[in-house]
């Protein structure tokens, strides 16, 4: 990336491989990574984070260790890693206490640190796990960003039980569709929601089971006719602006919102007197901990779901694979598949 702004800002050349500077990183030669939403605001400059000029992109990435640091030992050269994208400065109250990725001084892949949309990256052996069984390179690289935030926003702090039912909003974006197939798994019922019926139909053979086309209905009406008038326990909503509102009037009392972002718009009007008589609970959150990226590796390894990928675009192509997800084409995940 030579600048702030459109997808023109992304430039595909040659430059000077990372180097190991501290003893406890290891270089990665990627085979995959995996594009966010998060990716386009930080080309845009709309994170507030300023960094040096060319910057790599990409918080997500799969790939084999190819060298390592003195004080390595998680990790050998040859091994097949993904990549656990935030990492912190150890020093915080936060890092102290295992909330690393909630450090004031937080970096993240592809943010302040340079990215996966290339073919070596350098990061700490920390940050470098196992892959998932029957995981393919591509799998690898398309489910840490998205399941490790869904974890944490579902598991963690709405705490989704079996025989709950729970609204997903805007299904077809990465977090959406993997959260409809980690719910579905934990017994959950779901009911999600579009503008598109193509993406409807596409989730309701991932196990969805019902979908409201908001086009056509409106999504409050629909759910209170699904759930007798009661309203649904949990809702993702990382859309926001227009539909916040509707998205808490979809709760039933206690229910609890989750969100991990606003793709319409982060300023919605709020139903304060509504969150206070349904005795409502808002989370916002962002990533997850190592401790919750571990256990999101044994929930994929014993359920064996597997992140939708929905297209793969060579590495020189990344400038218009990040136009596709800005068209918000996709269900499921755009991966980048590097040269060798
Ligand atoms: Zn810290």
């Amino acid at each position: 990336m030579h600048g702030y702004g459109g997808a023109e800002q992304l430039v595909y050349e040659s430059c000077e491989p990372p180097a190991i500077t501290e003893p406890d990183e290891v270089i990665v030669k990627l085979k995959a990574a995996s594009l966010n939403h998060i990716d386009i605001w930080n080309r845009m400059g709309a994170t507030g984070i300023a960094v040096a000029m060319p910057h790599i992109l990409g918080a997500d990435g799969a790939g084999v260790v190819v060298e390592t640091g003195p004080k390595v030992e998680n990790v050998k050269v040859g091994g097949a890693v993904c990549l656990y994208p935030p990492t912190g400065c150890g020093q915080c109250e936060f890092c102290r206490t295992e909330r690393d990725f909630m450090c004031i001084r937080l970096r993240v892949l592809g943010e302040r640190l340079e990215g996966t949309y290339a073919q070596y990256v350098k990061l700490p052996a920390q940050n470098c796990f196992a892959i998932p069984s029957g995981y393919s390179f591509h799998e690898a690289a398309a489910f840490p960003l998205v399941f490790i935030t869904l974890w944490r926003m579902v598991i963690t702090n709405a705490a989704l039980k079996p025989g709950e039912t729970m609204l997903i909003i805007g299904i077809g974006g990465g977090v959406a569709s993997a959260t409809l197939q980690a719910a579905k798994k934990i017994g959950a019922r779901v009911i999600v929601t579009s503008g598109s019926d193509e993406k409807i139909e596409r989730a309701k053979a991932l196990g969805a089971d019902h979908g409201v086309n908001h086009h056509k209905e409106n999504f409050v009406t629909a759910v209170q006719a699904l759930t007798d008038k009661r309203g649904v326990e949990v809702v993702l909503d990382c859309v926001g602006g227009e539909v916040w509102r509707q998205s808490l009037a979809s709760l039933a009392r206690g229910g609890r919102l989750v969100t991990c972002g606003a793709t319409a718009g982060g300023a919605p009007q709020d139903d304060i007197s509504l969150i206070v008589s349904r005795q409502l609970k808002i989370h916002g959150s962002t990533l997850g901990s190592r401790r919750e990226f571990l256990q999101l590796i044994s929930f994929l390894n014993a359920t064996k779901i597997k992140p939708i990928i929905d297209r793969v675009f060579p590495l020189s192509e990344a400038a218009d694979a990040q136009r596709y997800v800005e068209a918000a084409k996709q269900f499921g995940k755009v991966v980048l598949e590097m040269p060798d």
